[in-house]
């Protein structure tokens, strides 16, 4: 007998049908003999139109209300779940995240989790119920409900499977696991088997938008086994897991991109030691998530430095930058946010030499400009027009050989 959390996400439970199709294979799950906790996320676009619906009746929006009001679609989510369940002649018992035990900061509208202490759950396991939590939320010290934010519930997932020592952690979706890249992009991209947290955090963190970031970073931290699948065909999945030092290493696992990307660049700043100080201690004092940056060699004494940024945070980057361009000696400040960011992720890079090399010939070889570059240990990024990336991403798929399956470390 295992002990599974199942995750499902809005789209895998958004209809009646689809409800019944989720208790249909929990059901099922249980019938062979398992444990089964459900978490379950907010049926199809609710969140988004609890969102939009606060936004037309107010200006304010305190964050202690958007709050109750947000994790009000994944409770009635848990209910629906529960009622389907028991008519399959199983029982189960829907709980809120502060029944289910997660004690969170006060920080509305974006919890971080402090503790869970899933009592309750441990409980309804013991008496053969499957027990079904509403996904991102918690309660604050302060005894109010939080909510987790935007993609919460799959850290949710993890956090108790972490906490209930299960034996895995399934997140269903709607694709049937992690590819090689987007399928919406690349044709033959290919779902991987197994991808290691470190390269599916350098994914998540460079475009690849599920699992959300946090709960991987979670999953890795604590070393918690992921199974991304589908919930409409039910397939194998993708297994994400410690990287393994018998895993032979592919040398480059994916290739992703993000265009929510915007460039500032800060002109004819002195090169000397403060500067650069100043200007990102201003920005990070304004809560503005600054990516790459890159400076340039100086000229006579002067450099310019660029940085990237979300697009809905370049509007307020260039009004920090303008108002510290005086005393900073910059003669200029620009945004621009048709860029966008290409990645190739890979553990073996590590220990290969030559990717960095193949991506610039690749880009090249396309008439592609690279405008900024970064790396990390398994990671090459480079920044290119927005126009451009999607040529890049399916010329790095190709010439990395993704679709045919990953080239190893010898
Ligand atoms: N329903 C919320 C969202 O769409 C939270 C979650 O279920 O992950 O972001
Ligand atoms: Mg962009």
């Amino acid at each position: 007998m295992a002990l599974l959390v199942q995750k499902f996400g809005g789209t895998s439970v958004g209809d009646p049908e689809r409800m019944r199709a989720v208790a249909d294979h929990v059901a099922r799950t249980v019938r062979k003999g398992n444990q089964v906790v459900v978490v379950i996320s907010a049926m199809g676009k609710e969140t988004d139109e609890l969102l939009r619906l606060a936004s037309e009746v107010s200006d304010t929006r305190p964050g202690r209300e958007m709050d109750m009001l947000v994790t009000a679609g994944e409770r009635k989510a848990t209910a629906l779940l529960c009622m389907a369940i028991a008519d399959l002649g199983i029982e189960a018992e829907s709980f809120t995240g502060s029944q289910a035990g997660f004690l969170t900061d006060s920080t509305h509208r974006n919890a971080k989790i402090i503790d869970v202490k899933p009592h309750r759950i441990v409980e309804a396991l013991a008496a053969g119920r499957v027990a079904v939590v509403g996904g991102a939320q918690g309660v604050s010290p302060e005894r109010n409900v939080t909510f987790l934010g935007r993609g919460g519930s799959d850290t949710t997932a993890v956090a108790l499977a972490h906490a209930l020592g299960a034996q895995s952690c399934e997140l269903y979706t709607d694709v049937t696991g992690v590819f090689t890249s987007d399928p919406r992009v690349v044709e033959d991209a290919r779902r991987m088997d197994r991808i290691s947290f470190d390269e599916l955090l350098e994914m998540t963190a460079n475009g690849c938008p599920k699992p959300a970031m946090r709960s991987v970073e979670f999953a890795r931290n604590y070393d918690v086994e992921l199974h991304v699948r589908s919930a409409f065909t039910w397939e194998h999945g993708t297994i994400v897991t410690k990287e393994d030092n018998t895993m032979e290493q592919a040398i480059v696992s994916a290739v992703v991109h993000d265009a929510d990307e915007a460039k500032v660049t800060i002109g004819g700043v002195a090169d000397r030691p403060g500067i650069a100080a100043r200007m990102f201690r201003a920005l990070a004092d304004s809560d503005i998530n600054v990516d790459l940056i890159v400076q340039n060699t100086s000229d006579h004494g002067v450099t310019d430095i660029s940085f990237t940024v979300p697009h809905s945070e370049l509007e307020p980057a260039l009004a920090i930058c303008n108002d510290h361009a005086g005393e900073l000696g910059a003669s200029r400040v620009s945004g621009e946010s048709a860029i966008a960011r290409v990645s190739v992720v890979g553990a073996g890079m590590k220990s290969h030499p030559g990717v960095a090399a193949t991506v610039f010939e690749t880009l090249a070889a396309n008439n592609i400009n690279i405008e900024m570059i970064a790396t990390s240990a398994i990671r090459v990024s480079c920044v290119v027009a927005e126009s451009e990336v999607e040529r890049a991403v399916i010329a790095l798929h190709d010439a990395f050989g993704l679709a045919d399956g990953p080239v190893y470390v010898d």
